[in-house]
């Protein structure tokens, strides 16, 4: 695949050995940082191809709904391509930074009074009129361009890893990595989280209620290719404290999910893991509590009374 005229350069995102946490999980865990991608997410890897087709095809407008790094990512490709990007979002549920992101680069976004589920009911019927292409996962060159992480994470670990992990939210980031690795004759133990509390969970990026890929999952387990793990609110964010505390690295809560579920598995002895990190932490500010922040005189005494 040739260099999109879209590209905002996408992938080659660190490859991070977490020594500390291979420790704890008694195997050998590197953490794909994907949240280094152009706008924050890993859904930048399919969006650029996606939207470089509706442009090629002659759309006026690529259309999606989401839960925020979908919307910050079409709407950046699309600026580029000179296209309109409308985003419907569930009212209420989105992260701040997320939408702002959209909005920067010129999107319309939405709020639907209902959830992520409804928006996306809403965007596949405008993605049938004229001029709309449908930028959700549903739209197949978005699960192609994602696949690029399997080569990807081989090239980096100099190996196929036994096992990788990540977020299960609407399926299409599975079924891209269980892709990507299929066509590279590789197949390592696929492990995803996702919240036990879909529509409702703390973890706004996979706070999806029925996911797109269900069936197409269902069928990756059932031929012992990927393996869920439904993970409570209490898992999720003792992961996601976990990558950032003793690993120094910030992502949004539902990125940690694979980190997750390596935890619930347990018996990883010996193993190559990678988790894969789906977004950056300052997508969502808000779930770090400030409530601890403090404010001093500004004098050397006052500060070291705080420290205690
Ligand atoms: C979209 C997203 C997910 C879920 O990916 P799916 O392809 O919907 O399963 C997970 N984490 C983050 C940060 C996301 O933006």
């Amino acid at each position: 695949m040739g260099l999109s005229p879209f590209s905002l350069g996408e992938g080659s995102t660190p490859l991070v050995r977490a020594t500390r946490l291979s420790a704890e999980l008694g195997c050998e865990l590197h953490l794909k940082c994907d949240g280094l991608n152009p706008t924050g997410s890993f859904k930048d890897r399919g969006m650029v191809l996606a939207v470089e087709r509706a442009h090629a095809a002659g759309a006026h407008a690529v259309v999606c709904a989401s839960t925020g790094n979908t919307a910050a990512s079409a709407a950046a490709y699309a600026a580029r391509a000179g296209l309109e990007a409308v985003v419907l979002t569930p009212a209420g549920a989105t992260a701040g930074p997320k939408r702002a992101q959209a909005r920067a680069v010129g999107a319309r976004v939405i709020e639907v009074r209902g959830t992520f589920d409804d928006a996306l009911r809403l965007c596949r019927e405008l993605g049938q009129r004229e001029g709309f292409v449908l930028v959700n996962s549903l739209n197949p060159d978005r699960v192609e361009g994602q696949k690029s992480i399997a080569a990807e994470l081989i090239d980096q670990l100099g190996r196929v890893p036994d096992i990788v992990a990540l977020p299960f939210g609407g399926g299409g980031n599975v079924s891209a990595v269980a892709a990507g690795f299929a066509d590279l004759g590789a197949a390592p133990r696929l492990i995803v989280g996702e919240a036990a509390e879909r529509p409702t969970t703390w973890a706004s990026a996979i706070r999806i209620g029925e996911p797109a890929h269900a069936e197409h999952v269902a069928t990756l387990v059932g031929s012992a290719r990927v393996e869920v793990l439904s993970l409570s609110e209490h898992e999720l964010a003792d992961a996601w404290q976990a990558v950032a505390r003793t690993e120094g690295v910030f992502c949004e809560p539902a990125s940690a999910a694979g980190v997750a579920a390596l935890k619930r598995v347990g018996s990883l002895d010996g193993l190559v893991a990678v988790a894969i990190l789906t977004g950056h932490g300052l997508k969502d500010p808000d779930a770090v509590a400030d409530g601890a922040q403090e404010v001093v005189e500004p004098t050397v005494e006052a500060v070291l009374a705080v420290l205690g």
